[in-house]
């Protein structure tokens, strides 16, 4: 009966996971999604806790469940914590911790349930804990070198035939779970020789990456942790940890997809963890030969307030700033007047996939009024005047016009094609690249210098006076 019970807390948990899965595809919903899917996490966790029977019947000890709570309150308080005192800004730093963990997870299950294989002696079951290992280790060891890196306490580091090495090694890897999966007896030195490889791997595949590229290997790395966590599902037959996992890695393999696309890269490049972004190719900030025009709020006030058409162009450092909600004022200001005004959103703007949408999402910006990159690069052309709020490497030409520059190939949002541009940022600083942008010397682009709140807090009184 007890079986039967919790089957069914697995179909609701699934099905929950999908339809919140669904409902995080459009901001509106967003939350309430994320509410459903973890309304089914829960279920589903208490349901194994209480009802979980073994193959002789029994349930956990009640030992083992009080060792489950005590793990289940320690990790609600630091979640609940870590995600109410998280910034906007660090917000992939927390994603990729928290992907780690989920990968550490799958790789411990993977060293527990080896040593049970071979009572079975099948080699699906077998060759799925190995797979869990080495997946969950390397994206466990790989989560936290990104997150190293996106806090600024890791730098990129190239080494000689990387490509060559990695790729040698993930062979080694693969050969080495192979080999352990068919043995007819376990052999732990060589499963945990194997894991630390395996973690090793994972610092070595992430270490190289960097200039514009992280956000394509973040979302590869959340893609691996679904499949070893569907590896888990695999191991105990269980159907909500399987969705869960699939889902999570599915999920993760299209955005990766689209990332690569939106980055110009190919996935394999990414796999080999080949491509470098260092900021060698690109010139480094402040060494443009060239002048810059500055604009004054009063001039900026006017600009905006008689054109027929605005863009907005957010970028990292409106979420540094947090000036979503007076941005928002300024669009509601500026159409009031009769301006129309829309947003051009780049996929990678911002530090996460998804930055900017949920950042407006958050001051209630109308959704249809958010263009994709496409779109809005066909519509730069009528429009009158281009406001970029501290967003650099997504409106950088050398994108376009150089070959050397470590984001060559990456389509960008080409704001030079409208009549005005006013670029708001605190100085002549690079972006998340570390290089220069000619678009700041462009005739037509004017500076506002300063912090993007208190620019934007200004700006809406000067178009108040209009
Ligand atoms: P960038 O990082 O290129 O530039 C942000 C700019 O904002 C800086 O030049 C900075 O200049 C300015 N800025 C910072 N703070 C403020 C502030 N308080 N007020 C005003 N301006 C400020 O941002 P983009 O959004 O254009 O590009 C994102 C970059 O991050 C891309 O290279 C992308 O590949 C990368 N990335 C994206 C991820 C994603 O998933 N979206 C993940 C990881 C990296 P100044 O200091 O002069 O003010």
């Amino acid at each position: 009966m007890q079986s039967q019970v919790l089957e069914i807390i697995y179909l609701i948990g699934s099905i929950t996971f999908i339809i919140g899965l669904k409902m995080l595809s459009h901001p509106e919903s967003a939350r309430r999604g994320n509410l459903v899917a973890a309304f089914g996490m829960t279920i589903a966790i208490l349901g194994t806790i209480f009802l979980y029977r073994d193959e002789y019947n029994q349930p956990f000890a009640s030992f083992n469940i009080i060792l489950i709570f005590i793990a289940l309150v320690i990790g609600t308080v630091i979640g609940v914590l870590a995600a109410k005192r998280v910034k906007m800004t660090a917000m992939p730093q927390m994603v990729s911790l928290f992907n780690g963990m989920g990968g550490a997870c799958a790789a411990i299950i993977s060293v527990v349930e080896y040593q049970h294989h071979f009572a079975a002696g099948e080699y699906g079951y077998s060759g799925t804990v190995l797979a869990g290992l080495l997946i969950g280790s390397i994206s466990f060891s790989g989560s936290m070198i990104a997150f190293g890196k996106l806090n600024g306490n890791v730098s990129d580091k190239t080494f000689p035939f990387q490509s060559v090495i990695n790729l040698i090694l993930l062979a080694g890897l693969v050969a080495a779970g192979i080999y352990l999966a068919i043995q007819p007896e376990t052999n732990m030195p060589v499963l945990g020789m194997l894991a630390a490889a395996c973690l090793v791997y994972g610092v070595l595949f992430v270490m190289p990456i960097g200039g514009a590229d992280m956000p394509v290997v973040i979302s590869l790395l959340n893609s691996f942790t679904g499949v070893a966590a569907a590896c888990g599902g695999f191991i105990y037959d269980n159907q909500v940890m399987l969705t869960g996992g699939i889902l999570v890695g599915s999920s993760g393999t299209l955005l990766t997809i689209l990332m690569c696309k939106a980055m110009n890269r190919s996935l394999l490049n990414v796999i080999v963890g080949s491509f470098g972004g260092s900021a060698s190719g690109g010139a480094t900030a402040g060494t443009t030969q060239g002048t810059v025009k500055e604009i004054s709020l009063t001039d900026a006030g006017v600009l905006l307030s008689y054109s027929k058409k605005v863009m907005i162009v957010p970028g990292y450092g409106l979420a540094v700033a947090q000036a979503q909600h007076t941005c928002h004022e300024l669009e509601n200001l500026l159409e009031e007047k009769g301006v129309e005004v829309k947003y051009a959103i780049h996929p990678v703007a911002g530090r996460m996939p998804g930055h900017m949408n949920v950042l407006l999402a958050e001051a209630d910006v109308p959704y249809p009024k958010l263009l994709e990159m496409e779109d809005a690069n066909s519509e730069f052309a009528s429009t009158d005047a281009v406001i970029v709020i501290g967003a650099n490497d997504v409106v950088n030409p050398a994108a376009k016009k150089n070959p050397q520059s470590p984001i060559y190939g990456m389509p960008i949002l080409e704001v030079e094609e409208a009549q005005n541009v006013i670029v708001m940022k605190r100085s002549m600083n690079a972006g998340y690249a570390g290089i220069e942008n000619e678009l700041f010397y462009e005739p037509k682009t004017r500076m506002l210098f300063g912090d993007a709140k208190s620019t934007l807090q200004k700006l809406v009184t000067e178009v108040k006076a209009n």
